[in-house]
């Protein structure tokens, strides 16, 4: 079993969630403020998005994020920072005529997904390792290999540790295939990403099979949504993995209460420790990933 656990707080996504909780975080103050609480209460690393402050939806605006992290880099709060570099992925069709573009779809090529990567160089960018039936409907995340390989080649130029997004088992085996192409150093990180629809199910045995997949010397996470996500953090802890809460995955705390980013890594550090486990702190979370100094 890991016994220095690193705790994900992914503070808010781009999903649909803005009216379902008001604790979803919206503005870069908020979004900061958000990860800033979080960093307090335990988080090793936060995972970041940002949002239109007009309309809550995601954004790929790199004024947004420029605001949120020099928020966060001039608090007085140590954190990793992870920035996501998923977005501009999204393509939506009509189904019957689906040469057609329908609205919604925000697609660029892999490199195009990472002006804020190049400008800020977090500490972390993800990257989503494969295509993906993106929930019901007509949407389809786009990732193929050839947009892949240029996004991680461009990545590694950065000096960013880049977080492999695993979202089904054949995306784990491209992102093993990278590795071994040399276009992701060492040490390699995975996050498997469980229960969104339609990928690979939040099921134990599922994971473990996945698990069974990664190199030997993988750093990795798992996380899963709604109300698995606590239940996720005991069982991504017991199979030797990291873990990952925030309101990206999850509002709830407990059935119709609403949770803070801050509450769940409290709850997810309570879990983490009392499996006999310990923390990771930043700086410890920068020696297991071989990152910078801060
Ligand atoms: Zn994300």
């Amino acid at each position: 079993m890991n016994r220095n656990v690193m705790i994900t707080c992914a503070l808010t996504g781009a999903g649909d969630t803005v009216g379902r909780s008001e604790h979803v975080p919206v503005t870069p103050e908020q979004i900061a403020e958000s990860g800033i609480a979080a960093a307090r209460a335990g988080a090793t690393i936060v995972h970041i998005h940002v949002r239109d402050p007009e309309t809550g939806k995601g954004s790929r605006e790199v004024a947004l994020y420029r605001e949120v992290v020099e928020r966060i880099r001039a608090s007085d709060v140590d954190v990793i920072i992870n920035t996501t570099a998923g977005m501009g992925g999204d393509l939506v069709l009509d189904p019957h005529d689906p040469t057609t573009f329908a609205e919604g779809t925000d697609l660029v090529s892999g490199v195009d997904r990472l002006p804020h990567v190049e400008e800020l160089l977090p500490d972390i960018c993800t990257l989503d390792c494969g295509s993906l039936n993106f929930g019901e409907g007509s949407l389809v995340y786009v990732s193929t290999p050839d947009m892949l390989r240029e996004g991680a080649k461009r990545i590694q130029e950065l000096g960013v540790r880049c977080e492999m997004e695993i979202f089904d088992t054949g995306h784990l085996w491209f992102a093993r295939t990278l590795v071994e192409e040399g276009l992701i150093d060492a040490p390699a990180m995975y996050q498997l990403c469980m229960g969104i629809p339609y990928g690979a199910p939040a099921d134990p045995l599922t994971l473990a099979a996945m698990v069974n997949q990664l190199p030997e010397d993988a750093v990795w996470a798992s996380f899963a949504l709604g109300p698995m996500q606590m239940p996720w953090v005991a069982q991504s802890v017991l199979l030797g993995g990291h873990v990952r809460v925030g309101l990206e995955d999850n509002l709830y705390l407990a059935k119709g209460v609403k949770a803070t980013n801050a509450q769940l890594v409290e709850r997810a550090k309570t879990i983490v420790e009392s499996m006999g486990a310990h923390v990771a702190t930043p700086d410890e979370g920068r020696e297991i990933l071989a990152l910078k100094p801060r």
